[in-house]
């Protein structure tokens, strides 16, 4: 855990943050790998989220792209998506920490309603920033972020979308350094939290290998896939076989209407190096290093940066990147649907849409991380598809 994954990560941060960033890496160090942590946020997944979600043998849709295909049920997970595994290890960690106050971003409002949740269950203080036209797309989140007992600051700055409202997260822990905790939501941001995210999201890869083990004699797939904003989903999907170098690692981005359309938010194929929200990373930016509004139709997705491990790993060739436009991931949504009833979040669909592109052979084990469902999404799905 030295905060680089390759040339990518550190922590490139303001003075002031200096404390707070080496208390938490600290307490990263010392709170996180305790038996007392590991049993209480063991618990909490197990009672309260309902771990460990299903490995899901896909019938219908193995049939139609000639493998065996099992779907990782994030979805069932209590709110929703897999944001929840996160935000209860790092409620666990601030409340040790003796932190009175969460504040967190938000872009679909998933990340919102999990840190809202958690704030709810452990009786602490929660301010959620969210950009304005997030806030107007995603209207149940916020009155759910409400109900819990949240405080959702509106942020209208550039797109206001999540960018943005990351940056007014970041500033407000800058002025509130003593009391409150940052609680991030993917595996973005400056060291330790790339590091602590996906720690605190691997539960999901560790289970896919006894899963599988059970089911097929074998924890090894010979594909994995997850789609990748700021990449925890992915992260927590594919940790635990990055060492195995049999198992593919694929990691679906959002190319939004086409990544030569300027319309996107495929940040692996266009990206360059560069510093966002505190970390080295692939970044899309214009010629003066400013960036670039990203553009998906969605919200989870509409990041203009990445996870330095993932640029790492794409870097290396260890894994492969492959943006998925809008349409491509609506149909794979209606597919899955229609397939199998499951109406998947619009951020799952793009790793479902990868399954066409692949060039399996009929006895290849393929896991795909379904991270969300699409209840928030349903709005978008009915305009598209008018019966
Ligand atoms: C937030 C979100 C994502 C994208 O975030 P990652 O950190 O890349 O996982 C994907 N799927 C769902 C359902 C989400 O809510």
């Amino acid at each position: 855990m030295n905060g680089y994954y390759g040339e990518f990560g550190g922590a490139y941060i303001p003075e002031i943050l200096h404390r707070c960033v080496s208390e938490l890496e600290e307490a990263c160090r010392t709170i996180v790998p305790g038996e007392d942590f590991r049993r209480e946020y063991e618990d909490l997944l197990c009672h309260y989220v309902g771990r460990p979600s299903p490995l899901y043998h896909a019938k219908r849709l193995s049939e139609k792209y000639g493998c065996k295909i099992y779907l990782k049920r994030e979805d069932l997970n209590h709110t929703g998506a897999h944001k929840i595994n996160n935000a209860i290890g790092q409620m666990l960690l601030a409340r040790r920490m003796g932190k009175r106050r969460i504040v967190a971003e938000t872009g679909a409002g998933q990340h919102g309603v999990a840190t809202a949740t958690v704030c709810a269950l452990a009786g602490m203080d929660c301010k959620v920033f969210m950009g304005e036209t997030d806030i107007k797309r995603q209207r149940v989140n916020v009155e759910k972020m409400k109900m819990l007992g949240a405080e959702v600051v509106p942020v209208t700055s550039g797109n206001g979308t999540l960018k943005d409202a990351t940056s007014e997260a970041i500033r407000y822990w800058c002025c509130h350094p003593e009391d409150t905790y940052y609680l991030i939501g993917s595996t973005v941001g400056p060291h330790p939290y790339p590091w602590l995210v996906a720690h605190l999201q691997s539960v999901i890869g560790r289970e896919i290998a006894t899963q599988l083990a059970e089911l097929e004699g074998d924890f090894r797939p010979d594909y994995l896939i997850a789609c990748v904003g700021g990449g925890s989903n992915a992260a927590g999907t594919i940790l635990r076989f990055i060492d195995e170098p049999r198992v593919n690692i694929i990691l679906a981005e959002a190319g939004g209407k086409g990544v030569e359309t300027g319309q996107t938010a495929a940040t692996l194929a266009l990206g360059r190096v560069g510093i966002l929200h505190g970390s080295r990373s692939y970044v899309i930016q214009n010629e003066d290093g400013q960036v670039i509004e990203p553009y998906s139709i969605s919200a989870g997705l509409d990041y203009p940066g990445v996870g330095p491990l993932h640029a790492h790993l794409v870097t290396t060739g260890r894994a492969k990147a492959i943006p998925i436009n809008d349409d491509e991931a609506l149909q794979a949504a209606y597919e899955l649907t229609q397939l199998e009833g499951i109406i998947p979040a619009l951020e799952s669909a793009h790793a479902l849409a990868v399954l066409p592109r692949l060039k399996t052979k009929p006895d290849d084990i393929v896991v795909v991380t379904v991270s969300g469902r699409g209840d928030k999404d349903m709005d978008t799905y009915l305009d598209l598809f008018t019966i």
